[in-house]
């Protein structure tokens, strides 16, 4: 497709599933339910005539969450997100180094190719919302500086395995990146949170690079979102700082999208893609092929063409238990931003 289209990841577990996950079923259950679920999402993710694809984040236990499977030295009292609708997630803290991820995203990416003939993208976490783990008071014996270094290690080697394993693209997640500016409107903590993932990206050639791209949206669990009051026009700025090819911006859901297309404009820079999201993830209606076709010309009136693609606003699914989206609906509004994509580039390249 002349303008590239991509998925952000997750996709809702079926009620089976996350009745056996919330209900700890035994680990054979579990795996046979894993397996199916991944055969059944990659079959149909293909049927939606999606050029890339994703495992749908089946086997995640979050994507925030899915490095720190397995580990011993964490609590679960650690850093309170809450949403607007008043539910809360919590991070886990650390209690012991040395860090190290307890699963690398590689893992999903591989599984998934065995059965797809498609292209298939890997979403990993960033580094900035991992290091939300360490303790304000410390760790005996192990500083926050060498936390840090471990951290940016691990988050590298989780990128360059995807890499070796052939994803299409592997995508940073950054949800916390508008959060940061709720938390610290004088922007210091978003300063901090680039310098950090750039201190990744930079391990990184200009070449791989284009495959890298990070994923920002106002947070997505149970239909509501945390930092959707935090303007967008403060956050791009230093968003396009990122040593990154591409960006996944949430934008179907913003009340004002020629505001925010404007500052897209100003501040993308040459060999960056803004995907805009065109699919508005938290409301139930399925858009029409011919709105989400609006919705990519309005964009194309501020960003070039060959800086242009499309995504949804958000995964499906983020966390393993959010059932407020059927996958009948994720995937009938996939296969709306693919057929409006095509109907856009109709247009647009006539
Ligand atoms: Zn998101």
């Amino acid at each position: 497709m002349r303008i590239p289209t991509e998925p952000i990841g997750s996709i809702p577990r079926s009620p089976e599933l996350v009745t056996a996950i919330t209900t700890q079923a035994s680990a054979d259950t579990l795996q046979q339910l894993y397996a199916d679920a991944i055969t059944e999402t990659l079959k149909e993710f293909e049927e939606t005539g999606s050029p890339v694809i994703t495992d749908g984040e089946q086997t995640k236990s979050s994507f925030a969450t899915y490095p720190l499977e397995g580990l011993t030295n964490l609590t679960s009292e650690g850093m309170k997100i809450n949403f607007e609708d008043g539910h809360s997630r919590q991070l886990p803290l650390l209690t012991g180094g040395p860090f190290r991820y307890g699963n690398y995203a590689q893992k999903y990416l591989a599984a998934a190719q065995k059965q797809t003939s498609l292209p298939v993208k890997q979403a990993i976490i960033s580094a900035s919302a991992l290091s939300l783990i360490y303790p304000a008071d410390g760790i005996e014996g192990y500083p926050q500086a060498e936390f840090m270094a471990d951290l940016l290690n691990e988050c590298e080697k989780d990128i360059r395995l995807c890499l070796e394993q052939g994803a299409y693209k592997v995508q940073m997640d950054f949800t916390e990146g508008r959060l940061s500016l709720k938390l610290d409107p004088s922007g210091g903590v978003l300063k901090h949170f680039i310098s950090l993932n750039n201190q990744v990206f930079d391990r990184f050639t200009k070449e791989e690079q284009q495959k890298l791209g990070v994923h920002v949206c106002p947070g997505g669990d149970h239909d509501s979102t945390h930092s959707a009051d935090i303007d967008y026009a403060d956050f791009l700025p230093d968003l396009f700082e990122l040593n990154v090819g591409n960006f996944y911006l949430q934008l179907a859901s913003e009340p004002d999208r020629v505001k925010v297309l404007k500052v897209i404009k100003q501040y993308l820079k040459p060999g960056q893609k803004a995907f805009i999201g065109v699919i508005d993830v938290l409301n139930p209606t399925i858009e029409t092929a011919e709105e989400v076709k609006d919705r990519i010309l309005e964009a194309a009136a501020y960003i070039s063409l060959d800086q242009l693609g499309t995504t949804d606003d958000c995964g499906f699914s983020p966390f393993c238990d959010d059932t407020s989206t059927t996958r009948e609906t994720a995937f009938a509004k996939i296969a709306a931003r693919i057929e409006g994509t095509r109907l856009a580039e109709e247009e647009l390249f006539a």
